[in-house]
C-alpha cells in the first residue's frame, strides 16, 4: 500500500515535471539588437534557456528550425484587459467594477495567439487583475505573464476618474492611497498627469506638479515603480523630471521639441508607443474593415467585431475622437520615430484590448520609419525592460524565460512576417493554438 502511494506520488511528479525543448538549425534574432545568427540552436530545460549554440547538444522535443526565424515572444506593455469593469470607457461615471475572469481568459488566450507572451495591464479594478496575475503565476491558467497596475491614480473628476481609481485632492490622502495600493505589489504603479481630458472633452482638473512629485518619490522609497498617462509634452517634461520610471504613451498633442526628445532620450525612460490606440479610433470612422482582419476575426467574439464597427464607430464620432485621433497620429508618429533615432526606449504597447493591435502597433511603428528589424527589440525586451524585468525575460539569452516565437518568415524584412507564426513558447512550452478557447478555434 505504501509503495504504491509512493509510486503514484512519482508518477504525478513525472507528469508535473516540464518537458525539455529544442529549437534545431534555426536563424535567429535575440532581440537585444544583435544581428541574425543562422543555423543556431537553442536548448530549453524547464522554464529555462539553457544553451544556445550551433553545436549545442539536443534535449528533449526537437522542434526543426530550418528556413524558420526565433525571436522573444512578444510583450504589449500597454492593455486594459476587459474583466474587471463594465460601462462607457470614456464615461468614468458609467464605470462599475466586476470580476469576470472568463471574459478575461478569451483575450489571454487571443494574445498567445498572436504571439503575445506577456502583457502589462496599464490599469484596471485592481481585485480583477491582481486575481488574474496570481493565476498566471501560479500555472492554474493558460496566458501570458501578465503584470499590472492595479487602480489608476488621480483626482476627483480628474483624468480616468473611474471606479477604480485613488480620486485624491492632498497628499495625507496620496499617501493613505499608495500604503493601501502597495499591499498588492502592483508590478509598476499608474498615475495621470493630463488635464485636458480625452482630447476633444472640456479640461479636467489633475494633480499639481509637487504632488505628482511626491507620489513618484514616495513609491520609489517603497521599492515601486512608475508609469505615467501623459499626452502632452509640458507633463511630459515634468513628469521625467520627477523621476516615473516610464510613459504610458509618446506625446502625442504637439510636434514635439528637441529639447523633449533628448531629455527622454538621455534618460532612457522607457516609453509604451500606443499608436494604434490613436490609429483605430482615427480609421474607425472612414475604415472600420481592419476588424476584419484575419487576426480579429481569429480571436475576437464576431459581437464584438459587429460593434467595433457600428455602435464603437458611432461612438467615436460622436464625441469627437475620431476627428481628433485624425490629427494627434501624425504627431505621435512623427514624436515616436524622432524618439527612436535620438536613442529612446520604445516598448511596443497599444492601449487597446483587442490582442491583434499588436500587429497593427508594429505596422503603424514600420510606417513612422522605423525598421522591421529595430521593432523586434521594441516588442520584445524593451517591453520586459518598461516593467522592470528585463533581466528575467524579453530576449533569447541564456538563463532567460523560454518566452519565444518561431516564425515561417523572416521579421527584420517586413514586420508582416510576426504575424507568420509556426509556434508560441512560453516558459519553455509549446502552446497548443488549436486548443485555445477564440472563435477560430470554435468554427472547426
Ligand atoms: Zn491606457
Amino acid at each position: 500500500m505504501r509503495f504504491r502511494m509512493l509510486a503514484a506520488v512519482t508518477a504525478l511528479w513525472a507528469g508535473a515535471a516540464q518537458a525539455d525543448l529544442t529549437i534545431k538549425n534555426v536563424t535567429l534574432y535575440d532581440g537585444t539588437g544583435a544581428p541574425a545568427r543562422a543555423g543556431v540552436t537553442v536548448v530549453v530545460k524547464g522554464d529555462r534557456i539553457s544553451e544556445i549554440g550551433t553545436d549545442a547538444k539536443t534535449r528533449g522535443k526537437v522542434i526543426d528550425g530550418t528556413g524558420k526565424y526565433l525571436i522573444p515572444g512578444l510583450m504589449d506593455a500597454h492593455i486594459h484587459l476587459p474583466g474587471g469593469q463594465t460601462g462607457n470607457v470614456n464615461n468614468p461615471s458609467e464605470r462599475r467594477l466586476v470580476v469576470d475572469k472568463p471574459v478575461g481568459m478569451k483575450y489571454l488566450h487571443g494574445y498567445l495567439y498572436v504571439g503575445v507572451t506577456a502583457i502589462y495591464d496599464s490599469s484596471n479594478n485592481p481585485d480583477y487583475i491582481f486575481a488574474m496575475r496570481e493565476d498566471e503565476q501560479k500555472g492554474r491558467i493558460v496566458s501570458p505573464r501578465i503584470f499590472g497596475a492595479g487602480g489608476i491614480i488621480t483626482v476627483p473628476n480628474g483624468y480616468a476618474s473611474g471606479p477604480a481609481a485613488s480620486k485624491v485632492e492632498n497628499w495625507e490622502q496620496a499617501k493613505a492611497e499608495l500604503d493601501k495600493r502597495l499591499v498588492a505589489k502592483p508590478d509598476m504603479l499608474k498615475i495621470a498627469m493630463d488635464r485636458q481630458g480625452i482630447l476633444a472633452q472640456p479640461a479636467v482638473p489633475g494633480l499639481s506638479n509637487d504632488m505628482f512629485a511626491q507620489i513618484v518619490q514616495y513609491a520609489a522609497s517603497k521599492g515601486a515603480r512608475s508609469t505615467v498617462h501623459i499626452a502632452a509634452e509640458a507633463d511630459g517634461e515634468v513628469v521625467i523630471n520627477a523621476g516615473v520610471s516610464a510613459l504610458a504613451h509618446p506625446v502625442w498633442r504637439s510636434i514635439a521639441n528637441d529639447s523633449f526628445i533628448k531629455l527622454a532620450a538621455a534618460k532612457k525612460i522607457p516609453i509604451a508607443t500606443t499608436l494604434s490606440y490613436l490609429g483605430n479610433i482615427a480609421r474607425v470612422q472612414d475604415d472600420p474593415t481592419f476588424w476584419d482582419d484575419p487576426l480579429y476575426r481569429a480571436t475576437i467574439e464576431p459581437d464584438e467585431v459587429e460593434r467595433g464597427k457600428t455602435t464603437e464607430r458611432q461612438r467615436y464620432q460622436d464625441n469627437g475622437m475620431s476627428p481628433m485621433m485624425k490629427l494627434m497620429l501624425p504627431h505621435a508618429m512623427r514624436n515616436t520615430k524622432r524618439l527612436h533615432d535620438a536613442g529612446a526606449v520604445l516598448a511596443l504597447g497599444t492601449d487597446r484590448t483587442q490582442p491583434p493591435a499588436v500587429h497593427q502597433e508594429l505596422e503603424l511603428l514600420a510606417k513612422s520609419g522605423i525598421s522591421a528589424f529595430d521593432c523586434i527589440r521594441i516588442a520584445t525586451l524593451n517591453g520586459a525592460a518598461y516593467v522592470g524585468r528585463d533581466k528575467y525575460f524579453g530576449s533569447v539569452e541564456t538563463g532567460k524565460w523560454a518566452d519565444m516565437l518561431l516564425l515561417d518568415a523572416d521579421p527584420a524584412a517586413d514586420v508582416l512576417n510576426f504575424r507568420k507564426i509556426a509556434a508560441v513558447i512560453k516558459g519553455g512550452k509549446e502552446i497548443n493554438r488549436s486548443k485555445l478557447d477564440i472563435p477560430a478555434n470554435r468554427r472547426k
